[in-house]
């Protein structure tokens, strides 16, 4: 018998490289291929202006809501996987222009910081393009940490634009 898992898994995808929606698509279907990983709910795409780093083209945004039975560790490790199949470059400059970035946002309710993995996402809050997709398939999940839901994060950020 399948066993029945166990975590959810909150993630935020981007890309600013290549066929940008052809990507996202792909890296979605490379993460539920896994059996380990089952897609509960994807958002609409976005299309959004970078923020930081160098001049580059524009984001195509997402967010995706997953089932998983792997640690938050081996999550990321399938997701640097993914991003490594669809050419990221590791050592290009921090925040440039990528094929494809997959960052965890939540997990469950964990909160936890390691040097490779901090959980809830440092940057969430302070992200329009990162909230806008989440409050599309999860308005009503609230960060561990905040106590806010994230539409109310969303709405507490758009007034600050
Ligand atoms: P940002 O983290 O500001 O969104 P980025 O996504 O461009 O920037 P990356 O170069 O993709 O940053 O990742 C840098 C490192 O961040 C990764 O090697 C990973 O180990 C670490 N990291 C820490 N917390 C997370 C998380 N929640 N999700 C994904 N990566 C994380
Ligand atoms: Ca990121
Ligand atoms: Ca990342």
């Amino acid at each position: 018998m399948k066993r029945e898992c166990c975590h959810k898994a909150y993630i935020g995808i981007g890309s600013n490289l290549g066929r940008r929606k052809l990507n996202i698509q792909t890296a979605l279907s490379l993460l539920t291929r896994e059996n380990t990983v089952k897609l509960l709910k994807t958002s609409s795409f976005y299309e959004t202006k970078p923020v930081g780093g160098p001049k580059q083209p524009g984001f195509l945004n997402a967010a995706a809501i997953v089932r998983t039975e792997l640690s938050p560790k081996q999550l990321l490790s399938l997701l640097k996987d993914i991003e490594k199949r669809l050419g990221r470059n590791f050592n290009s400059v921090r925040w440039g222009p990528r094929p494809i970035d997959l960052d965890i946002l939540f997990y469950d309710k964990r909160v936890m910081r390691t040097k490779d993995l901090t959980v809830p996402h440092p940057q969430v809050t302070e992200r329009l393009f990162v909230l806008r997709p989440l409050a599309q398939i999860a308005p009503r999940y609230k960060h561990p940490n905040f106590k806010k839901t994230v539409k109310k994060l969303l709405d507490e950020l758009k007034l600050r634009f």
